[in-house]
């Protein structure tokens, strides 16, 4: 018999705090992080507005927004309180063949702002499998329509979509794990990274690349899947929205579904509610996810048109094969509506638009660093490009030091802060940055 008694102080959170980091090292694993090299590791014992505060006493002023998704805050009184609400009535009920008024007044909501005409709305889980299941209604439509052949996707080098092997097989393929996964990832077929930044014309050189991977791969291209005017992940690149323009007629004239993976840009993030809105371009279909619930809950969307939709279900299966156990959780639901009506009812417009300056304004200064190659805004997102990669282990304390949570990748050490966020901590918050990228 095993003697679970040895585990209760673990189970009843009595033994000291200083010991969690080391309990941690012992048991648990990070993103992208190896159990034999020990990177730094800060322990959080709680958050509110927009503070980590570490279990040591500090606060940080929380410049990443936890990936994307905590877009009011931390703590937030009006997402705590949805998220009671529905705790009294229920937690989770499976979806098929049960329904429930959170899920359906999100999916409402959602169509009646998604850009385009969009009608149907797929729940899921993560960001990743929303991009699984906007591929596979890709796969499904074009089989149902007659052109089983058309199995394949076309996306950006320098693109993130997710870690499944779906989404990664659409990532970037040098960063994107490709080569490790080689021999059971799909091939797709790439184009390059668009060049001309947002605000720039498309160049001719790359639209003629366009067209002519089309051209050559017209009879098996299902779909194109791209992060609209923003790489996230892949680069935090910004570039131009006529590139958007180009693909989507490429698109219509070959009988190509186009992909909006907007699930780090969605709701406000890029300056509009959507980039799609922002580039006037409609994709048939979008994926959403992080900032969704406000960072509270894991749960991403694909979303649809009634056209596409029917197709899908038009054929020898009869439906869309996908059913997560977890889709539509009713307490992600919810806290996902007291979101929306959150963001909707605010002027979130003009906050962005506030955010937007206070990035360009704390971060110019990077500028004239010798170790910057490029700092650039866009929205409630600010970018400082290095010349070489940072090193991880070193700058992740300082910043921490400096009493600021910030988690730069390669060469970008990047922010975007929750919109909550006042201008006199977006200052200290960007001063922060530039102080430590100055020490680099
Ligand atoms: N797509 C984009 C554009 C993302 O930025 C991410 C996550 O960073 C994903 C997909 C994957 O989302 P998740 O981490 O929720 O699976």
């Amino acid at each position: 018999m095993r003697d679970y008694a040895a585990f209760r102080p673990i189970m009843t959170g009595t033994t000291p705090p200083a010991s969690l980091i080391s309990r941690d090292r012992a048991a648990v694993w990070h993103p992208y992080a190896s159990v034999t090299e020990a990177a730094p590791l800060f322990s959080v014992d709680s958050a509110d507005g927009v503070y980590l505060n570490l279990s040591d006493g500090r606060r940080l002023i929380d410049g990443m927004s936890s990936w994307w998704a905590a877009i009011h805050g931390y703590n937030h009184p009006l997402l705590n309180a949805a998220a009671q609400a529905q705790l009294g009535k229920m937690s989770h009920v499976m979806f098929g063949g049960l329904t429930h008024e959170p899920a359906v007044q999100l999916c409402e909501t959602l169509l009646a702002i998604a850009p385009g005409q969009m009608d149907k709305v797929f729940l899921s889980d993560s960001g990743s499998v929303a991009v699984e299941v906007a591929i596979k209604m890709a796969l499904q439509f074009q089989a149902n329509n007659g052109q089983p052949g058309r199995s394949k996707l076309m996306a950006l080098r320098g693109g993130y979509h997710g870690d499944t092997f779906a989404a990664m097989s659409v990532c970037d393929p040098v960063t994107g794990m490709h080569h490790l996964f080689k021999q059971v990832l799909a091939p797709q077929i790439f184009a390059d990274r668009p060049a001309a930044r947002f605000g720039e014309a498309a160049t001719a050189g790359e639209l003629a690349a366009l067209d002519s991977l089309f051209e050559t791969h017209q009879h098996e291209l299902a779909a194109v899947i791209v992060e609209p005017l923003i790489q996230g992940a892949g680069g935090m690149w910004f570039y131009s929205a006529a590139y958007l323009s180009h693909l989507r007629a490429l698109c219509d004239s070959h009988g190509v579904l186009l992909i909006f993976d907007e699930i780090a840009t969605a709701f406000g993030r890029c300056g509009d509610l959507f980039a799609a809105n922002i580039a006037a371009v409609t994709p048939d279909i979008l994926c959403v996810g992080k900032a969704l619930t406000g960072g509270y809950l894991s749960l991403a969307a694909t979303i649809t048109s009634k056209p596409v939709a029917e197709v899908i279900c038009g054929g020898e299966a009869g439906a869309l094969m996908h059913g997560p156990t977890f889709m539509a959780n009713p307490l992600a639901c919810a806290i996902a509506n007291a979101s929306l009506e959150l963001l909707l009812n605010s002027d979130w417009r003009s906050n962005i638009g506030r955010l937007e300056r206070g990035l360009r304004a704390g971060l110019a200064p990077a500028a004239q660093l010798p170790q910057v190659a490029d700092v650039r805004v866009m929205g409630a997102i600010g970018v400082i490009e290095l010349h070489e990669p940072v090193n991880m282990a070193e700058i992740q304390p300082q910043f921490v030091e400096r009493g600021v949570w910030v988690r730069p990748f390669g060469k970008l050490v990047y922010s975007m802060p929750p919109y909550i966020m006042n201008d006199s901590e977006l200052s200290a918050l960007c001063a922060a940055i530039v102080d430590t990228v100055t020490g680099t």
